[in-house]
């Protein structure tokens, strides 16, 4: 069992190859995105409280999003927990650390998606033209105004978690410009490999 986190701008890809990772080794997605959008979906008092925040592109609070992940930390493992979409800040990497070390689990790798702004911004943009030209709802977030937001605050809150993995040796990081297949095959090549259970 192995647990990972997925580090990345939003559109580098992280929830795709989440994905991929869930069908191939049965591990559990945590996406701190989907858990909010489930609660705002939901209408729960704290979906209504984040809605507008996200809408704008912002980051929701620690407290909120440390809450959420301690929910599913106790929760079923399958093969390994993927963080998808957090930590997003320090203090919630800390936060994190010190969740992982109580529920006597380990982090194996943080694996970083390396891509272009420009592509992030293609990539945004199509994805809310596929689902507009698809009837599927569009995503309140993507839309040029708060793309320019949450870049920004990928830039000033979650990119320095680049230093902090690797400054304590779990940062791997792979090239998430090429089509989904070949940023799979790299992820797989950095991904740690399971202890053999006896
Ligand atoms: P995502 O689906 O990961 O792009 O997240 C969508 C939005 O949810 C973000 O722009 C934030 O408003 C919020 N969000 C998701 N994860 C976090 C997090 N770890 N910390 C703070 N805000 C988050």
């Amino acid at each position: 069992m192995i647990n990972i986190i997925l580090l990345g701008p939003p559109g580098a890809g992280k929830g795709t190859q989440a994905q991929r990772l869930v069908e191939a080794h049965g591990m559990v997605q945590l996406s701190t995105g989907d858990m909010l959008r489930e609660a705002k979906d939901s209408g729960t008092e704290m979906g209504n409280r984040v809605a507008e925040v996200m809408a704008r592109g912002e980051l929701v609070t620690d407290e909120i999003v440390i809450g959420l992940i301690e929910e599913k930390l106790t929760g079923d493992n399958g093969g390994g927990f993927i963080f998808d979409g957090f930590p997003r800040t320090l203090a919630q990497a800390d936060a994190l650390g010190a969740l992982m070390a109580k529920t006597g689990k380990t982090l194996d790798a943080v694996i970083e998606l390396q891509v272009d702004d420009a592509v992030l911004v293609d990539r945004i943009v199509g994805r809310a033209e596929q689902a507009r030209a698809a009837g599927q709802p569009v995503r309140a977030d993507d839309n040029a105004e708060s793309l320019k937001q949450r870049l920004m605050e990928y830039y000033k809150k979650t990119s320095p978690l680049i230093g902090y993995y690797y400054a304590k040796g779990d940062l791997r990081s792979v090239n998430g410009l090429g089509e989904i297949e070949a940023v799979a095959a790299e992820i797989a090549a950095v991904l740690p490999q399971p202890e053999p259970t006896s």
